[in-house]
């Protein structure tokens, strides 16, 4: 074995997974390093639950192998896995005390009474509940339950953590604070964790390492900025990134090395790679990426507005047309529906996808 395939914590080799008939998962190849925190995101029903369950053990496989440190585990039982998952229902135990939630494994494992002790004493350091030990989960907040169902994990030592949507159930303030809580813990333990979210913010904020997953199959993985910087398909395109891509079709000039997109008045846009002219392509432009200028400018594509979205911070911008495009400009921008403005596109921001395939063709 190699040196990189023995620091290999978690693998997925060639696993595939039917429901009957149904092919839930296709293929999947992914290697996590120790210490590495993974996320798994893609739309509803894109297999990513299915993919963290046959970790830990509640799936069987159809074919494939899964190893956990090293090991085989296909055929291993789930408590013999040595992994801890964190869900979002937190599954505390009501009428236990927090410290009794936190050290139950470790009473079923006959672990003397002062080890327990001294172990809940350091773990609610860690997650910082110190002071909350002897209330019943229904004393405590929705965060604070959340991490207890962290301690109670972590607690055991394992050599993952598997987290299925845990904050989902939480409002938008406190998810964005668990979040960061939870990365800032995985640090602080030195711990390789596995996440399962729909939500790309959440997986591009808190992820080394980002596996986009849509019908049973891996579309992409990488670095999050690796993903928003080159996708590899409309798909991964349009699903990293918030609001979402444009997509505007558009055609390969004379001479191969510049574009023409749909839009009227679109000027040409040079390409970074000379294709073959009169080629048709989608291009991809980030509505982050659209600079405003004065609808004279020379260079600039002239876009009327349908409506207009102020969220205070950013106000985003409507623009008529088939498709229509999304705009983000700054909050301090004045603007009506109506209004004709210039936008800019700069080449460098241009990303180009094959129109059958929705494979990118040159990642920008
Ligand atoms: P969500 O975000 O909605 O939870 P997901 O990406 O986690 O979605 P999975 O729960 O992994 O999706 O399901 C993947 C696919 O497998 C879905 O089409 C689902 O209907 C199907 N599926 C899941 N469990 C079963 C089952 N026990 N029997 C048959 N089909 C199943």
């Amino acid at each position: 074995m190699n040196e990189k395939k023995q620091n290999m914590q978690i693998e997925f080799i060639d696993v595939d997974k039917y429901y009957g008939s149904f092919h839930a998962l296709k293929g999947i190849n992914i290697a996590i390093p120790k210490g590495q925190f993974v996320a798994l995101v893609g739309p509803s029903g894109c297999g990513k639950s299915t993919l963290l369950r046959s970790l830990a053990g509640l799936e069987d496989i159809s074919s494939g192998t899964i190893n956990v440190g090293g090991s085989r585990v296909n055929d291993m039982p789930p408590r013999k896995r040595d992994l801890a998952m964190v869900f979002q229902s937190y599954a505390l135990y009501p009428h236990m005390n927090v410290r009794d939630n936190l050290t139950y494994a470790l009473r079923l494992k006959k672990v003397s009474k002062e080890e327990r002790a001294r172990k809940a004493d350091e773990v609610a350091a860690i997650i910082g509940l110190e002071d909350l030990l002897d209330r019943k989960p229904k004393e405590l907040s929705g965060g604070q339950r959340q991490r207890v169902a962290m301690g109670r994990a972590i607690i055991r030592e394992p050599q993952a953590f598997l987290f299925d949507e845990p904050l989902s159930n939480l409002d938008a303030s406190l998810r964005v604070r668990m979040r960061k809580e939870i990365r800032a813990l995985h640090e602080r333990i030195g711990s390789t964790s596995v996440y399962v979210t729909h939500d790309q913010v959440e997986a591009m904020t808190m992820a080394d390492h980002v596996v986009v997953m849509r019908a049973g199959v891996i579309e992409q993985q990488g670095p999050p900025l690796d993903l928003y910087e080159h996708p590899a398909n409309c798909f991964v395109a349009g699903f990293i990134g918030s609001p979402a891509m444009n997509f505007v079709p558009g055609t390969i000039d004379a001479g191969g090395q510049s574009v023409t997109l749909q839009l009227d008045g679109s000027p040409k846009i040079a390409i970074a790679h000379k294709l073959e002219p009169g080629r048709s392509v989608l291009a991809g432009l980030r509505p982050e990426h659209l600079g405003l200028v004065d609808v004279n400018t020379k260079g600039s594509v002239p876009i009327t507005l349908s409506a207009v979205e102020a969220t205070g911070s950013v106000t985003f911008l409507f623009a008529k047309g088939s498709p229509e495009m999304v705009v983000v400009a700054d909050g301090n921008l004045k603007a009506n529906p109506g209004d004709v403005l210039g936008v800019k596109i700069a080449p460098e921001n241009v990303h180009l996808f094959d129109p059958e395939t929705e494979l990118s063709i040159v990642n920008s």
